[in-house]
């Protein structure tokens, strides 16, 4: 194919920094949908630095992204040593004991306006007709192990499914790259030492490696993590702190050998000054515990941690620091930071691959012409600010809302937290109301789980509900049961699903 190259646009050489998660995630979209002769992009990466190699459970729209890039589900699954997830099992975070499920999926199916947990609730006061989980055809296959995937079709059962993945995240980045540098994305090893910028508008002209190779570009895109090297260090944008709200601020980490089938979801376990995750693959299972370095010192988090694995340790324990917030500013003169660089909320919702996608998405859709126009880089940065606005809101719920009396619950119970939390809140304490906003990457059946799951329950239904005859929604709720119970018996294992669906062709 010939390619002309345009004249409409002054950016030819695009540089992304870092190649963790979000790099190659940059690089193959970028290199996926612009057009291959008018942009030349470089991927710079150290081995010697390395990636952070922690990111492993994701959210459903992880499968829009690979759907973008032409993934094949199978191929990806075997390279990757993916599991499914149907959802996160939340341990002990509202009191020690219990447990509930956020499922990917809707509570039973909509008939209406009138949201379904609504007739629950109605029905459920006359006569007992199960728990809301019961209606949730991601807990209950999760819960008898089972697995196979959600589709599209509304007179279909599993419509009301959705899932997403735990993966290997060295060999997602590996699998990525693959795919990046098929489409043209051009590697380079070494270490950036130095960065030039213009000294009239302070944009980045090029970076120098070690080698004292010099890398020019007209976009720059901060993919080197934590690190935020040209977005931090060289650019000095603000961060927004909010250890205030989500206190975690640090992490140990350590894989195990499996035990037992595959769980087709993460886990979650509060414990007294922190929380551990459980991400089952196919090769290991990665644990890990969340805390802060306040509540707990960085011992006894390692002693926690190593005491409730379930296997046996692959490897010594990793400590891992980070602080929670984001910049004020993600895109600053010709450099976007996509990433840890860019900021980061905690790992509890496994979001901050999503915040990647999204991130690279929309740039995508504010993609610089000819100039770097300020109204543009407003834009982007108004939109990212608000969807990390958003998503920290549902991160802080599990931690606010908690009966636990540990000095770190306690903290958190009581703290101030943001208006558009509470007003969430209050509204679902009253009538069980939920909006959902389009730019809310958490919906109304999320929201429920987690509110629900944490102690927080409606002081009545909405009264439109009553407009269905009781009868007939006892009836309708009995046999959605029924319907329910009986498809996730005929499901196979997850681990079945995995061998039977996934295997090499
Ligand atoms: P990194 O993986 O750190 O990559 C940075 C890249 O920059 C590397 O290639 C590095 O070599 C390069 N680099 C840095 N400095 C230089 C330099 N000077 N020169 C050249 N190259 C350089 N996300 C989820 O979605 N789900 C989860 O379950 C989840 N769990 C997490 C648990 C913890 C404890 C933490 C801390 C994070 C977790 N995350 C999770 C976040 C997730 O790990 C990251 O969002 C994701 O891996 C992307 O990271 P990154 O690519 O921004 O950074």
């Amino acid at each position: 194919m010939v390619h002309t190259r345009n004249n409409n646009n002054s950016i030819r050489q695009i540089v992304i920094v870092g190649g963790g998660t979000a790099g190659w995630i940059t690089a193959c979209s970028l290199s996926k949908v612009l057009s291959a002769g008018d942009y030349a992009i470089t991927l710079v990466e150290s081995d010697a630095i390395g990636i952070i190699g922690v990111g492993e459970a994701t959210i459903p729209t992880i499968r829009d992204f690979h759907k973008m890039l032409g993934i094949d589900e199978a191929e990806f699954v075997r390279k990757t040593q993916a599991s499914f997830k149907l959802g996160i099992e939340f341990h002990n975070w509202r009191n020690k004991g219990e447990c509930y499920f956020h499922p990917f999926g809707q509570h039973g199916r909509e008939f209406d306006s009138v949201s379904f947990h609504q007739y629950w609730m109605r029905a459920n006061q006359a006569v007992d007709c199960g728990d809301l989980s019961e209606f949730s055809l991601c807990t209950l296959a999760a819960a008898a192990g089972k697995f196979v995937p959600s589709n599209n079709d509304p007179q279909s059962v599993l419509s009301n499914m959705g899932y997403a993945y735990h993966f290997d995240a060295s060999l997602y980045a590996n699998f990525l790259r693959e795919i990046a540098e098929k489409a043209g994305v051009k590697r380079v090893e070494g270490k950036v030492v130095d960065v030039r910028q213009n000294p009239e508008n302070r944009h980045i002209d090029s970076i120098f490696l070690e080698s004292n190779q010099q890398i020019d570009g007209d976009l720059f895109i901060d993919c080197s993590g934590f690190a935020g090297l040209l977005i931090g260090k060289t650019l000095n944008a603000e961060f927004d702190d909010w250890s205030h709200l989500l206190p975690a601020n640090r992490a140990v980490a350590v894989p195990t050998k499996n035990v037992g089938a595959t769980k087709p979801y993460t886990m979650s376990i509060a414990h007294p000054a922190g929380w551990q995750w459980r991400i089952p693959l196919q090769h290991r299972t990665g644990n890990g515990l969340v805390y802060s370095s306040t509540f707990m010192s960085d011992d006894e988090a390692t002693a926690t941690l190593m005491s409730n694995l379930e296997g046996e340790a692959l490897d010594e324990p990793r400590l891992l620091r980070f602080r929670t917030g984001r910049r004020k500013n993600a895109w600053v003169n010709n450099c976007v930071a996509i990433g840890l660089a860019a900021g980061f909320l905690e790992p509890l919702e496994s979001t901050a691959i999503h915040l990647v996608q999204s991130a690279v998405s929309r740039l995508l859709q504010i993609f610089p012409g000819r100039e770097f126009n300020d109204a543009d880089i407003r834009e982007y940065n108004q939109q990212t600010a608000r969807e990390y606005d958003l998503v920290r809101d549902f991160v802080v719920l599990h931690y606010h809302a908690t009966e636990r009396t540990e000095p770190l619950w306690e903290y958190t119970r009581n703290m101030a937290v943001p208006d558009s939390l509470t007003q969430k809140i209050e509204l679902f304490k009253n009538r069980g109301r939920f909006f959902d906003r389009q730019d809310d990457l958490f919906k109304k059946a999320s929201w429920l789980s987690v509110m629900q799951g944490q102690g927080i329950h409606p002081g009545a239904y909405d009264p439109v509900a009553d407009a269905k005859p009781l009868d007939r929604l006892i009836e309708v709720m009995q046999q959605m049961r029924h319907v329910f119970r009986e498809s996730v018996d005929a499901m196979p294992t997850h681990d079945e699903f995995i061998a039977e669906h996934c295997k090499a062709r």
